[in-house]
């Protein structure tokens, strides 16, 4: 009942201010956010690397309203990369961005986004890494899929991903899975009408393995985004039953969450990679964490009335 209310109030400004001012925040946020700098995240992909684990770097951001933002987040995207490449950490890093933060929903937002990100995707193939396209809001797919698809013409391995939730996502898996895609799976983190989005959880967990499967009958890359025991148990029984290598697939979650877990799935073998957002720019990530796990709002809430 109360994740809904809190993905409202991530669009929303007048909580953002209440939520960014009130005592306490910050050191909740933290759980969640590697930090706000380069300088900040840095050692934490090191640390992250040496304990085996593969990592997506997420410069958080979304909704901008000017021109100027886009580039920001194109040169802060670049800025991060130039550091991964000084310190030959390339490798074990990927970058995980949002197209809402390149300029998508601006006037001529897809020519935008596209324009912005392309620099990025190819300062990544530099020095040996790639780019996945997160999904957003259901608004954005088309012109996602379309920019992921463009891409991967000078980039094949370019990430994109699909969000079990909606009813459109088999029909994605299929095509992504058939043309060789690296694809993210993760259950949905927004909003959605019920004429676009499955409500019921178990029923999107229904999807969720039916699409798993389908990624991994394909031709493609998949990458198993959760922190459900029960499908990431389902993901390993369908890699082997697909005839899947450890390396031809991998698991990946959320930086912050379950890490225990984590360091299980690295130490038996399979490529585990932590989704690691880190800026100033934290509120829209930060509620929708906050969504899936009311305890992680009782926390929250304690947390400001303890200050
Ligand atoms: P759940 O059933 O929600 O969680 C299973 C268990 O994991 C919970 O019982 C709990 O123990 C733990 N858990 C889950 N979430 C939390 C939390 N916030 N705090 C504490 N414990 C938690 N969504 C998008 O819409 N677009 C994206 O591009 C996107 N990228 C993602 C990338 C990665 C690597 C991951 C892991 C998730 C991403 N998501 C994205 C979020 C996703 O859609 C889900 O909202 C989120 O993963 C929670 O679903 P779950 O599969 O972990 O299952």
């Amino acid at each position: 009942m109360l994740g809904p209310v809190i993905l409202a109030a991530s669009r929303s400004d007048k909580m953002r201010r209440l939520v960014s001012a009130a005592p306490g925040t910050k050191q909740v946020v933290a759980r969640f956010i590697a930090g706000e700098t380069v300088d900040d995240v840095v050692p934490i992909v090191s640390e992250l690397s040496g304990r085996g684990l593969e990592v997506t770097l997420d410069v958080v951001g979304e909704d901008i309203t000017t021109v100027e933002q886009s580039y920001a987040a194109r040169d802060a995207y670049l800025e991060l990369i130039g550091r991964l490449k000084e310190l030959g950490l390339g490798e074990r890093a990927e970058m995980s961005v949002k197209l809402s933060m390149f300029g998508q929903s601006l006037e001529n937002g897809h020519e935008l986004a596209l324009a912005n990100v392309r620099p990025v995707v190819a300062a990544a193939a530099e020095i040996g890494t790639t780019v996945t396209l997160d999904a957003e809001d259901h608004t954005t797919l088309d012109s996602m899929f379309a920019i992921h698809e463009e891409l991967r013409k000078d980039f094949p391995q370019t990430g994109c991903v699909i969000q079990a939730y909606l009813f459109r996502t088999e029909d994605d898996a299929r095509r992504l899975a058939a043309n060789g895609s690296r694809v993210r799976i993760v259950k949905g983190a927004y909003k959605e009408p019920a004429s676009v989005a499955i409500q019921d959880k178990p029923e999107i967990d229904k999807a969720y393995v039916r699409i798993m499967k389908i990624l991994m009958d394909g031709e493609g890359y998949p990458m198993i985004g959760s922190h459900d025991p029960r499908l990431i148990s389902i993901g390993q029984e369908l890699a082997r039953r697909a005839g899947r290598k450890l390396d031809e697939y991998e698991f990946q979650m959320l930086y912050g969450i379950r890490s225990e877990e984590q360091n299980r799935l690295a130490a038996e073998g399979h490529r585990m990679r932590v989704y690691t957002a880190y800026g100033t720019d934290w509120y829209g990530y930060f509620m929708r964490r906050l969504a899936e796990k009311p305890a992680n709002l009782l926390f929250f809430v304690r947390s400001i009335l303890t200050k």
